[in-house]
């Protein structure tokens, strides 16, 4: 099969992240059992979703890693012109959701493996395939920490996120929480008798605020767009009645911190506010009162390789395009091979710009252009 004739089977399964991909991962991996590939599989606590990684060729140091996501954003309430969940071609273009985010490239890796002459490769080839990827990168670590344990030392990774076939070699992190503040309710004309939770948890989120318009003040020349740490409250819920004092107050928040940046300084500075300036205040008329803090997601940024390894040898591989800051602000799983000593970078085919669109398309000379860096890639699994 070529590469649009398995993106179309690929583009059927709907893998929203909400529902299983096991229908894609077992299609999959019959697919990849047929070349020869030593699969492993890891999955959610409630088996449900499983990530898939493939090793084709010797079981040799080195090699290089393909990876993907499975899973893909919902299309409710979203006005699509032909059924997502099935490739359509208009005008030369190919519809569907996860065309570019990113099934395309899926489908590349996928294709490349009839042209590749397994007998010859002096080094392993692998495919890494996650789940739940779009609701915080909540499988990868898990496919990573196996693949490691089951002996693999990747040289590579590319992470193969649209980025129209350009080299991506760091993006910012990603920080998501949930805040509780519990007070205790009493009359409001009796504030001494109860602690309002929803008034702390302004303060928290003021705080929050200020944090974030200092990182604004310290903005360097960074390539991510906008070139600072951004901090956002997402949701807000707290309170019954004007007359009675809250007991709780939940929100939602992140924050999105620049590649160098220590992912913890934003948290911990907030931790310390509440513990000198919001709790001692809170607990006065409620000794019980508390605000509980807990991570939701973490995804860690992708840092520049100080020696630009996977930069340097991906630079050299036909299809892919020159330019580009080489930094963004989305972000993607690169960081965990990088944590896991893999140089590691982002390229693939499409557009970001079409993620999680309504008509998410891809140019099917996209696809094209992915099919010789991969092939680049194979020739060097190859060579002696
Ligand atoms: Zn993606």
């Amino acid at each position: 099969m070529n590469s649009v004739e398995l993106l179309d089977q690929l583009i059927a399964f709907p893998t929203v992240s909400r529902d299983s991909n096991l229908s894609l991962i077992d299609w999959v991996e019959d697919y990849l059992c047929s070349f020869g590939a030593r699969c492993r599989r890891t999955t959610n606590d409630e088996g449900s979703k499983a990530n898939l990684f493939a090793a084709i060729g010797p079981e040799a140091p080195g090699g290089v890693v393909l990876s993907g996501h499975t899973d893909v954003v919902p299309t409710d309430d979203q006005d699509w012109h032909t059924d997502p969940f099935r490739l359509t071609e208009r005008e030369g273009l190919l519809f569907g959701r996860g065309t570019s985010d990113m099934k395309g490239f899926a489908a590349v890796c996928l294709s490349r493996l009839a042209e590749l002459n397994v007998s010859s490769m002096t080094q392993p080839l692998y495919l890494a395939l996650s789940y739940d990827e779009e609701v915080g990168c909540l499988g990868i670590d898990r496919m990573v920490d196996d693949a490691l344990h089951s002996g693999a030392t990747p040289e590579f990774a590319i992470i193969g996120e649209p980025t129209s076939m350009r080299i991506v070699r760091a993006h910012k992190s990603i920080n998501v929480f949930r805040t509780l503040v519990t007070g205790q309710a009493a009359h409001s004309s009796q504030p001494h008798r109860g602690a309002g939770a929803i008034l702390a948890a302004a303060r928290i989120i003021e705080h929050l605020d200020a944090l974030g318009r200092q990182k604004r003040a310290e903005a360097g020349d960074s390539g991510c767009e906008p070139p600072w740490t951004t901090v956002q409250v997402g949701t807000i819920h707290g309170g019954t009645a004007v007359n009675i004092l809250p007991s709780h107050c939940e929100f939602l928040w992140e924050y999105r911190g620049l590649p160098h940046e220590d992912p913890d300084s934003i948290v911990f500075a907030m931790q310390d506010y509440i513990a000198k300036e919001v709790l001692p205040d809170l607990k006065e008329f409620a000794p019980e009162a508390s605000v509980e803090t807990t991570p939701i997601a973490r995804v860690p940024p992708l840092v520049p390789d100080p020696e630009a390894r996977a930069e340097r040898w991906v630079r050299e591989l036909r299809g892919v395009r020159e330019g580009g800051s080489g930094e963004v602000s989305f972000a993607t799983e690169a960081g965990s091979f990088q944590r896991a000593g893999i140089s590691s970078v982002v390229c693939g085919p499409g557009s970001i710009d079409q993620a999680h669109q309504p008509n998410e398309f891809i140019n099917p000379a996209e696809l094209e252009r992915c099919e010789t860096m991969i092939d680049d890639v194979c020739a060097y699994l190859c060579r002696s």
